[in-house]
């Protein structure tokens, strides 16, 4: 099941259109049979659960691992050690602290910008003014490659509403000259495609239902 699940999803996605299967909450044997079929990027969005599970399956894989989840300052070093590419990075304090502590460790992780393309109290992200301003600090900043921007669309809005909201944040990357745009979830990756996403960060539909307690160790029958 989960094996045709991520087929009929890749097999929806035109050429530069990326899936990453966002794994939090879901075992490795889960994530081990998508890598078995070749997906290689992973989401993750809690440190702490993240880290045994990247242990594991490094041994075995080649798998890019993206930190998905809001960044506390005390936890950059550890994800920049761990995550191949940030896609939460949410203010100019934040990302100056990433490029000092990549260069320290001698990383260079891939970074997209979460933007606020609405007011909403429960989410980070840089207002697109407020980006636009600080541009010319962020763009120039070492041991660190801005390859886009990310947003999520708050949860009241309509799907014709979010569209919207994705095209526009379509458009602010290609103003600033960013090629990638993390954009759709399970529920709204239709209408991210539609508006230029080039990362789909699917977990529900890919995976099936969120566990409560991830378990590490549970076989995948049992856990579909
Ligand atoms: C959990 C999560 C997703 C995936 O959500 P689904 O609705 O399960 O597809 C995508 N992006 C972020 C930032 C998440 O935390």
């Amino acid at each position: 099941m989960l094996l045709s699940r991520w087929q009929q999803i890749k097999e929806r996605l035109p050429e530069g259109v990326h899936l990453l299967a966002v794994s939090k909450g879901h075992s490795v044997a889960a994530i081990r049979q998508l890598a078995e079929l070749g997906q290689r990027d992973f989401g993750e969005s809690r440190l702490q659960e993240a880290l045994p599970k990247i242990s594991i399956l490094n041994s075995q894989f080649q798998i890019r691992w993206h930190f998905i989840g809001r960044l506390q300052a005390n936890k950059v070093r550890s994800v920049v050690k761990s995550f191949a590419v940030i896609h939460s990075v949410d203010s100019i304090s934040l990302v100056k602290r990433i490029s000092r502590i990549a260069g320290e460790e001698r990383r260079c992780p891939e970074i997209m910008l979460q933007v606020k393309m609405r007011d909403d109290p429960n989410k980070g992200g840089f207002c697109p003014e407020d980006l636009c301003k600080l541009w010319p600090e962020i763009d120039h900043l070492p041991n660190l490659k801005i390859v886009g921007l990310m947003t999520m669309a708050p949860f009241e809005l309509s799907l014709e509403e979010r569209k919207h909201l994705f095209q526009e944040c379509s458009d602010l990357a290609i103003k600033l000259s960013l090629p990638e745009r993390s954009m759709g979830m399970s529920s709204d990756w239709e209408q991210a495609l539609q508006a230029g996403s080039t990362w789909l960060r699917l977990g529900s539909i890919v995976f099936g239902d969120q566990k409560k307690t991830p378990s590490l160790h549970t076989d995948i029958n049992k856990d579909d």
